[in-house]
């Protein structure tokens, strides 16, 4: 079976969301590493890019809010190969109304197998990487048993 790669480029589309009690987190972390992420694009859910855009000084692309879909729009844009890592610090102490869409986000950074900081630790990791300047192939799962199974029933 041939190996398919999802080609992570040295120019990235970070895609960052916050939930309201962690936006002051996002924020403390995008100014401590404000001189990485404007060499990248930045993608945001609405609240969050409008916060982001007006810290750094740069622009940021932004979708719905997230509860408005935002969330969804970037899980399509990690399906579509148009975000090659994701911080999303979302708040392990309180449901959200959209926490289905939240799912979905993390569960399609997995299936195309971005990174993906959901706290500032991970997220040092990541902007610390040797990755960060230069492009990587992810390696993608065959799901092909899955697909031709439903082709089969
Ligand atoms: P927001 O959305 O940036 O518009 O607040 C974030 C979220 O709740 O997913």
């Amino acid at each position: 079976m041939e190996k398919k790669f999802r080609t992570i480029h040295k120019k990235k589309s970070i895609a960052l969301v916050a939930h309201d009690h962690k936006k002051d987190d996002l924020i403390v972390w995008v100014k401590q590493n404000k001189d990485i992420l404007v060499k990248h694009n930045l993608i945001a859910t609405g609240t969050t890019g409008k916060m982001v855009a007006r810290e750094l000084g740069v622009e940021v692309k932004q979708v719905l809010s997230g509860p408005l879909g935002g969330d969804q729009q970037l899980g399509s844009m990690i399906a579509t190969g148009e975000i090659d890592l994701v911080i999303f610090f979302w708040d392990p102490m309180e449901a959200q109304p959209h926490d289905s869409d939240v799912k979905a986000l993390l569960r399609l950074g997995v299936v195309w197998n971005i990174p993906m900081a959901c706290c500032p630790a991970t997220a040092d990791f990541i902007i610390s990487s040797a990755y960060m300047d230069s492009e990587y192939q992810a390696e993608l799962s065959d799901y092909s048993a899955y697909l031709n199974r439903k082709i089969a029933n």
